[in-house]
């Protein structure tokens, strides 16, 4: 079976502006969307995108497709249009083809500190324990790959409004700030406690559509919100 790709192409080096390409190519046998653009790269080795694990774990192989973010991988052709368009994730530079310049999205999510705040204290012999209940509060929590499909279909982010972190970091801002074993749990909520950063947020409910991994972003920030405004009564 036949498919037609229109390919978003844009090579710096060569100081030709960003073009679409179209091309036919045989897809029988080929699975996925990533699958394709390996063929594709196959007769064009110029045509530039990221993967890594294949199966979407990696979260390496996002881009637009038909309009949405989503992963080439877990993208699968029998389920597209027979025209399929592809193109770099909106809301970040293109570097080459379909490759994006992630570094905003890496400081955003650095920002918030996504790692376990211990405050120094010794690590106890067994771990650092949860009961059942404290463990069940990070699902859907945990489960994200950074694959930067929410970010990239987030309105807000798309704006540059002022610092907002974006729906994968305030997500990680969520996670620690439910984990028990965080020390620094209250410290996260006032970090994020601006019109910048967390309130920029218009719950357009874009990022939770987009995620592949079935994460729901504006929920968690949502329910930030919710933290913060019992907070403050
Ligand atoms: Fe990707 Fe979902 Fe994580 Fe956003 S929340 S970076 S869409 S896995």
């Amino acid at each position: 079976m036949q498919r037609t790709f229109k390919i978003e192409r844009f090579s710096p080096e060569k100081g030709e502006r960003a073009h679409v390409q179209s091309v036919t190519l045989e897809c029988e046998g080929v699975r996925s969307v990533l699958d394709a653009l390996e063929r594709l790269q196959a007769f064009d080795p110029t045509l530039a995108f990221r993967r890594s694990t294949r199966d979407g774990a990696c979260g390496a192989d996002a881009i637009r497709i038909n309009g949405r973010p989503a992963l080439a991988s877990r993208t699968l052709l029998r389920e597209l249009p027979a025209v399929i368009e592809l193109g770099p994730l909106p809301g970040f530079p293109v570097i080459r083809d379909l490759v994006v310049d992630l570094s905003a999205f890496w400081a955003a999510l650095e920002g918030v500190q996504p790692w376990m705040d211990d405050d120094g204290a010794p690590q106890p012999v067994q771990g650092r324990r949860q009961n059942q209940e404290q463990r069940a509060a990070l699902d859907g929590l945990l489960e994200c790959s950074l694959c930067a499909c929410c970010t990239a279909a987030c309105p807000s982010w798309r704006r540059g409004t002022q610092q907002f972190a974006g729906p994968a970091a305030l997500l990680h801002v969520a996670r620690f700030a439910a984990d028990s074993r965080d020390a620094a749990r209250e410290q996260r909520l006032d970090d994020v406690d601006d019109a910048g950063r967390l309130f920029a947020c218009r719950s357009a409910m874009n990022c939770t559509a987009a995620c592949p991994q079935g994460l729901n972003p504006a929920a968690a920030i949502s329910a930030l919100r919710v933290r913060l405004a019992r907070r403050s009564i």
